[in-house]
């Protein structure tokens, strides 16, 4: 990619156009208050603190769902799925390098964002995670099975961050072969590309289950990127 020296602010790369793809099409099933993108922590919503995590991006694009579009926004129509929603995002995507963001997860930590952009300028795509912090053991009929060494894992967050071309043909390709997989950095990697994995931060946690509400409200009362 060409232009890539020099200062940087926030995720920018000089020289080089940037797309935020925001899936926001969920259901929200497990918090049971419609969709997730429009529950309010810190007096507004999770789509809002995503949409002002990424101000500096090129371009956002937002997949919502059926009757929820929203004003001032570049949206597409969310799909069954969070890869069919993801696909939909990428035909509007016009940037070179595309950040895909889970909008349930409200936080965006600029300094991680910093370093998935380092990253995907080396590698093409690349991903946050973070370490599992808790002993991680398999349940085998409801008792403590074997103990699988943490060490050698890690918790995968978003944004994810890929050259758009190489994402655009992983999703082509698992959707002609219709594989569906749960975030972009399985596809890339299923397409045979390496991804490199980036030092994610705790809280950049997804808002999955209705206490982890009270948790990034408490979060929201002390928030400054
Ligand atoms: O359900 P889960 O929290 O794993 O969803 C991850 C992200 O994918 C959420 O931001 C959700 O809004 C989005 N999604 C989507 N379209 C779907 C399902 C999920 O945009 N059909």
């Amino acid at each position: 990619m060409p232009g890539l020296s020099g200062p940087r602010r926030r995720g920018r790369i000089p020289g080089v156009k940037v797309s935020v793809l925001l899936p926001a099409a969920g259901s929200g099933e497990r918090i049971g208050r419609g969709p997730k993108a429009f529950l309010q922590v810190g007096g507004k919503t999770l789509l809002d603190w995503a949409l002002e995590g990424f101000s500096w991006a090129d371009e956002l694009v937002v997949a919502l769902p059926p009757g929820f579009q929203k004003e001032g926004l570049k949206t597409v129509l969310g799909g069954q799925t969070r890869q069919q929603s993801v696909y939909n995002l990428l035909q509007a995507a016009t940037g070179e390098v595309v950040l895909v963001h889970d909008v349930a997860r409200p936080f965006v930590v600029r300094a991680a964002v910093e370093r998935l952009m380092e990253a995907v300028r080396a590698v093409g795509a690349a991903t946050l995670a973070v370490p599992v912090p808790d002993t991680l053991v398999r349940e085998e009929d409801q008792q403590y099975g074997e103990v699988i060494s943490r060490e050698h894992y890690r918790l995968v967050q978003t944004p994810q961050a890929f050259r758009r071309a190489i994402l655009w043909q992983a999703h082509q390709q698992a959707r002609a072969q219709g594989i569906e997989f749960t975030d972009d950095a399985q596809l890339v990697q299923w397409l045979g590309h390496p991804v490199a994995l980036v030092e994610g931060d705790r809280r950049m946690f997804k808002v999955t289950y209705p206490e982890d509400l009270a948790l990034a409200e408490g979060l929201a009362q002390v928030w400054s990127s």
